[in-house]
């Protein structure tokens, strides 16, 4: 089999169970070189089972994992070579920041005089300038995230492997380190495999996104495919809010999607292309909370729409989050400038016309 240089690891149906319990099954997944590619799913979902797998500190009871086209699965975590970052950093508390930081090249025999030389450099690359004689409980949390990245990076690991390194740091020092994360993975070119449950931090970060849910792979895609084009309602729910309408009669006319919500025709223009599944007996219309825009409600026209009655309105500073409710009791979400021409006149209980262009409606079949 022929490899192309940008295919790096290979997960192949890899499967894992804990005695009776089922932590994962059939994740298939080839990461690429260079790339960010993030395991985003809600706690329990598997992605740290398979991070652990493809660091070889856990065994899969089913599947494969290939490295260049080598099969590595049943090669231990110390011949692997791969940069592991864990939630709780794992440094050594005893030893100063460089001591910390040359301890991976120590065990690997590299001369003294180099370790120091690649110790200074890393120091300055991860801006811990002056602080290498420092030991580990005089750093703040960001300092130690930092110790614990320049550690996994120091040999050059072709892969470097996180574990949701950020949990532990207040919301403003994750921002910031966010980008630090983001800057580091330029500048160093190795691929990141990165482990988090936070949707914006996965959404801010990748390149692309695997979305795991009991214990299974449910979308892998670029940030903006698994944000505006969900694969199930698992997906578009977990990634930031979205309004789902139960449609039916789904047919293709004019090169677009036509569908029934409540007798109304609806239009879909995105996505018309790939093939979809009229056999599926369920499917949701999937739109943004952003993508809609709110009118009174004798301005209501042909496009797509349906009449809410306004329940909610919460002002949020960036902009106003909405809360309507349709005849069937469908719930709608959404948001609103604070500059909306019907801000000030909004009132609770009064019907108003729900709008979205046809661009921004997706189609979700039930598989
Ligand atoms: P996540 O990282 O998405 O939170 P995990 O990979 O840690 O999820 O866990 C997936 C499933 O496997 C969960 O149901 C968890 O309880 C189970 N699990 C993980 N590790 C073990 C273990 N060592 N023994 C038994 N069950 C485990």
């Amino acid at each position: 089999m022929s490899i192309s240089p940008e295919h790096f690891v290979d997960l192949q149906q890899l499967g894992k169970c804990y005695g009776a319990t089922r932590a994962l099954s059939d994740i298939t997944l080839h990461i690429k070189r260079g790339e960010f590619l993030t395991l985003l799913g809600p706690s329990g979902s598997g992605k740290s089972t398979t991070l652990m797998m493809l660091a070889g500190f856990e065994q899969p009871s089913e599947g494969r994992i290939l490295c260049n086209g080598r099969d590595i699965t049943g090669l231990p975590a110390d011949q692997r070579n791969f940069g592991v970052v864990f939630q709780g950093y794992a440094l050594f508390p005893h030893m100063t920041v460089e001591q910390n930081i040359g301890y991976p090249l120590k065990i690997r025999k590299m001369a003294p005089e180099q370790i120091k030389q690649r110790v200074g450099r890393m120091i300055e690359r991860v801006g811990l300038d002056g602080m290498g004689t420092r030991g580990i409980k005089q750093l703040s949390g960001g300092q130690q995230q930092r110790v614990a990245l320049a550690r996994a990076l120091v040999f050059e690991p072709p892969l470097l492997l996180l574990d949701e390194p950020l949990s532990a740091l207040d919301r403003r020092l994750r921002q910031e380190m966010q980008g630090e994360l983001a800057r580091m993975h330029k500048e160093f070119g190795t691929t990141f495999v990165f482990v988090t449950h936070d949707q914006e931090e996965a959404l801010a970060l990748s390149d692309r996104i695997a979305v795991f849910n009991r214990g299974r792979l449910e979308q892998l895609g670029t940030p903006q495919e698994v944000y505006e084009r969900p694969a199930s309602r698992f997906v578009a729910n977990f990634l930031g809010d979205t309004n789902l309408l139960g449609v039916n009669d789904i047919s293709r006319q004019d090169g677009a999607l036509v569908c029934n919500y409540q007798g109304r025709s609806l239009r879909i223009t995105q996505g018309v292309e790939r093939p979809l599944s009229f056999a599926s007996t369920e499917h949701w219309l999937a739109i943004r909370p952003e993508h809609l825009d709110l009118k009174p409600v004798d301005q209501t026209g042909n496009g797509n729409g349906v009449v809410a009655r306004m329940e909610a309105i919460t002002y949020l500073g960036t902009h106003v989050s909405v809360d309507l409710r349709t005849q069937d009791a469908q719930p709608i979400a959404l948001r609103i400038p604070v500059s909306h021409p019907l801000l000030n006149s909004l009132e609770r209980g009064q019907p108003y016309w729900c709008s979205w262009s046809q661009q921004h409606g997706h189609l979700i079949s039930n598989q």
